[in-house]
């Protein structure tokens, strides 16, 4: 562990500890609460009253009386939601945004999706980007990632400190790559898998053609003996199915079938390139898909078949991937660009509704990620991952179709308060724990080590 490693860790920890806990009673009073439970109820003039971490009650404002000590927020003018859950990531690559413009597909896959100047990055910068995105993420609402990449060991307290909620896993390769097992172990041994802790390990195997069917299997051993949740990217190009064919496959979710890696505690995101039989496994097992358009159209000018998919029954999850891919990681417009792509690839204007995409967002991405009872809906006894959206702008009026207007013609700039275990983090659009300036001024610092920042 390098020096400036540990001394941002020690700065972790005192932020840690200047974040203080939630207050003991807050009543978000007098909004419109969108809950997402199973009758996607919307309340108006009414009251979120949180406990400590958890939510206590959703309903009527008129229902909750005041008690001494209350925190109130008045929520006039405001729209309550879930946290938006982002099931697929790479947080820490928000550093590289802009370098990876308009490229060829085979530009892509035989560099192995590398950027310029990564060879020369450190921990610690690692440690910053993943810092700065998870804040840009907050402010756009989304309370929980599924994030996964190298120096997970580094990242994920980057994570703990930004307040996100978080699964991590360390990827693991052995295709032409040393495999860093150890590494996720020390993962999962620092963070466990305990789905109700704010932030925990799963694993993170990088896909069907960099790793060996060794791999795979070992993976799925470490699973059973963990409890660990398993993402893997799949089927995102032709040569990685070149690959898997080489090895005797019919394509990658075949692979992954062979290897013991489906099942409802597998989360493969992409899954561009499918066979009918596939979805058809997918579904059949459980298996998770992160859907994530934007990347996949900018790098791959591919869309998934996610309406065939969603008419299989398979559950389909929302990411935005990374952002030297995305640009924006911003589940707002992911939505909108999930719905847009997915009539346009299924031919038909009907295919991927309101309700599907917003849950693709909320309440699917959290059973995905093993949080459907944790996260995901604003109902009691659930953590209390709230976000706040200003309603009275001119670009979201009227509100005839409040689900409509989040998928279609909200942003991420509309938030105005978030909360993740009860924990206020963003308030009127500003991180309340961290200085958004003084994270731009570390990331030209590190450009300008690297050598090659931004005018
Ligand atoms: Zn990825």
């Amino acid at each position: 562990m390098c020096c400036v490693v540990s001394a941002r860790r020690d700065a972790a920890a005192e932020r840690e500890r200047a974040m203080t806990g939630p207050p003991n009673r807050q009543v978000l009073a007098d909004g419109t609460v969108l809950t997402m439970n199973v009758r996607r109820e919307l309340l108006a003039d009414a009251a979120i009253v949180v406990k400590g971490p958890l939510i206590a009650y959703v309903g009527p404002a008129s229902h909750v009386r005041a008690e001494p000590g209350d925190v109130r927020v008045d929520c006039r003018g405001l729209l309550l939601m879930p946290g938006l859950v982002n099931a697929h990531t790479h947080t820490a690559m928000g550093i590289y945004r802009g370098l990876a413009e308009d490229r060829p597909r085979a530009g892509w896959a035989p560099a192995r999706y590398a950027l310029p100047h990564l060879e020369h990055a450190q921990p610690e910068d690692y440690y910053h980007g993943a810092l700065v995105g998870a804040v840009e993420m907050l402010m756009n609402g989304v309370t929980t990632i599924a994030d996964r990449g190298g120096f997970m060991d580094v990242i994920a307290e980057a994570l703990h400190a930004s307040g996100i909620r978080a699964v991590v896993a360390h990827t693991l390769h052995d295709v032409n790559r040393p495999l860093e097992l150890d590494r996720a172990r020390g993962v999962l041994a620092r963070w466990g898998t305990d789905p109700h802790a704010r932030v925990h390990a799963g694993l993170g195997p990088h896909a069907p053609d960099t790793c060996s069917d060794a791999l795979l299997g070992q993976v799925r051993t470490l699973a059973r003996e963990t409890g660990a949740r398993i993402f893997i990217h799949c089927a995102q190009s032709h040569p990685e199915l070149e690959a898997v064919r080489a090895r005797g496959y019919a394509g990658a979710v075949h692979c992954l079938n062979r290897n013991g890696l489906l099942g409802p505690d597998v989360v493969a995101a992409h899954c561009l390139y499918l066979e009918p039989d596939e979805i058809a496994l997918l579904a059949r097992t459980g298996t998770w898909v992160a859907h994530c358009p934007a990347s996949n159209a900018k790098i791959e000018a591919r869309t998934a078949p996610v309406a065939a998919m969603r008419r299989a029954g398979v559950g389909l999850a929302l990411g935005t991937d990374w952002a030297p891919t995305n640009n924006a990681m911003d589940l707002f417009d992911e939505m909108k660009v999930a719905g847009l792509l997915g009539k346009v690839a299924a031919d038909d204007a009907a295919a991927l509704p309101v309700p599907h995409l917003l849950g693709m967002a909320t309440i699917d991405g959290a059973r995905a990620l093993g949080l459907g009872g944790v996260i995901g809906s604003l109902e009691p006894g659930k953590r209390a991952d709230i976000v706040a959206l200003a309603m009275d702008e001119l670009h979201l009026h009227p509100w005839h179709d409040a689900p409509a207007n989040l998928v279609y013609a909200a942003k991420g700039r509309d938030v105005r308060h978030v909360w993740v275990d009860g924990r206020q983090l963003v308030r009127d659009r500003r991180p309340i724990h961290v200085d958004p300036a003084a994270l731009l001024e570390e990331t030209a610092r590190i450009w300008r080590r690297l050598g090659a920042g931004p005018p």
